[in-house]
């Protein structure tokens, strides 16, 4: 992409009420626009990355089985009423129509894929068993989507969102075995997906407060801007939530001796639902002898939006971002010195190599990646070299590709890795 055509412009202002670093630097960048509080818009950079990370997400979950599907922002106040949760969620929005009907703008999915699932179960042939052995998935559906929760905070930017991104899947077995096994299968995939993104979870057991009354687990990444606090060994898979640490010590539990404290970000959370949601929806099924059954449900969340606000903390130093490859706007931000000064022999070459590895055509293997859809090329005329720079250092595309009189001095062009500072010339000129 030409930055020329961008509209988005970088910008040293930030609103002094934008305490977050993650939203600071992301508004800086042009990824993303403050609407109010806790509601934020994503810009073209910003809607790449939440794209990257949402397709991690996705094709993770295609592999083990999950079937997309895209549910409602706005549900039925009966079905929050069949749970009891109208009243008992106090993150919920409620909303009324001019004919005074009554709506949630739903926080989360329980309460329409519970109905909508007992559609499509009548016999116990729905509901396979989870089988990894023979590749068999059980019912798994799953959706991102835009979630909206009144939160009482919304001072961390899109760590804590009143309308913000998750993706929520749903699980429905017809034994207990075979949810609880898939529900370490998730575990493992969801470890899959966060080191996809470039995040290293920790995973914690909590219990699931006003979600579920079951155990669930929490994924936490150690981050300074994170609201969770937590206890963790590096050498062993120990972590836990601060508040049961001391519980854990006193139940006898062997705990590792390079215990650490850290704040933490939870980026995904999965439950074990039971038949609660099953049960008030009569969610049913046959069996073999025609015998109505309920099935075991569970239930998974991904914060896509705050695992990029987690990436954008983490990832990140005085200058600007500098995001992970699998996540990134572009794999490359191209610079050109073009400087009228020059003679202009010169400049027609930077603009003459620029082109070619823009348009794909490089030889350099460094640079066989590099295609439009992959470079973001700083072809503005009006604005200098410095500047330009500091644009790519904010913006934090892993890899820049440098064309200028002095890079074409040493035979070609400059490749600088965003997140070491090494930088090389890739020969070009013979
Ligand atoms: P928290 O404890 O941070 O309020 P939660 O436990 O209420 O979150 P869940 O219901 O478990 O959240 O939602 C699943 C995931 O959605 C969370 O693990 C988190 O990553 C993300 N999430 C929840 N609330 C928000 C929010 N307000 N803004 C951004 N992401 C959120
Ligand atoms: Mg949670």
């Amino acid at each position: 992409m030409l930055y020329s055509k961008l509209f988005t412009k970088t910008t040293k202002e930030v609103s002094s009420d934008e305490t977050s670093k993650n939203a600071q630097l992301l508004i800086q960048a042009g990824y993303i626009h403050k609407t109010m509080a806790g509601v934020y818009a994503f810009l073209p950079l910003g809607l790449r990355v939440l794209n990257n990370i949402e397709n991690i997400v996705r094709e993770n979950l295609n592999q083990i089985g999950g079937q997309e599907i895209l549910m409602n922002g706005i549900q039925p106040k009966a079905n929050w009423d069949k749970t009891g949760r109208w009243n008992t969620v106090d993150v919920l929005f409620k909303l009324s129509s001019q004919t005074n009907t009554e709506y949630a703008l739903a926080p989360t999915h329980e309460e329409q894929i519970s109905p909508l699932i007992k559609q499509y179960i009548s016999s116990y042939k729905d509901l396979p068993d989870f089988d990894e052995e023979n590749g068999v998935m059980p019912l798994a559906v799953y959706q991102i989507q835009t979630k909206y929760r009144d939160e009482l905070r919304a001072k961390s930017g899109l760590l804590r969102g009143r309308e913000f991104r998750m993706k929520d899947m749903y699980d429905f077995h017809k034994t207990k075995e075979s949810q609880e096994a898939y529900f370490e299968y998730i575990t493992q995939t969801y470890i899959t997906i966060y080191n996809q993104m470039g995040l290293k979870v920790y995973i914690v057991d909590a219990s699931g407060g006003n979600f579920s009354d079951k155990l669930s687990r929490e994924f936490q990444v150690i981050c300074d801007a994170g609201e969770d606090l937590i206890k963790y060994s590096e050498t062993t898979n120990f972590a836990c939530n601060i508040e049961v640490f001391e519980d854990i010590k006193a139940s006898g539990k062997e705990i590792p001796v390079d215990i650490q404290e850290a704040k933490s970000a939870e980026v995904g959370n999965i439950f074990d639902l039971g038949q609660k949601w099953v049960k008030a929806f009569d969610t049913s099924y046959t069996d073999k002898n025609n015998k109505k059954e309920l099935p075991w449900m569970g239930c998974h969340g991904i914060g896509t939006s705050r695992c990029m606000a987690v990436i954008a903390e983490i990832y990140s130093d005085e200058n600007g971002l500098k995001w992970p490859e699998s996540v990134a706007p572009f794999k490359y931000q191209m610079i050109t010195n073009v400087n009228h000064k020059d003679d202009q022999k010169i400049n027609n070459q930077i603009v003459k190599i620029a082109q070619s590895i823009y348009q794909g055509e490089s030889e350099a293997e460094d640079l066989f990646e590099a295609n439009p859809e992959t470079v973001l090329w700083d072809d503005r005329e009006s604005v200098g070299f410095g500047e330009k720079l500091k644009d790519a250092d904010l913006i934090g595309c892993p890899l820049q590709i440098i064309v200028s009189k002095r890079s074409l001095e040493q035979g070609g062009v400059e490749l600088k890795n965003r997140y070491t500072g090494d930088s090389n010339i890739i020969q070009i000129i013979e």
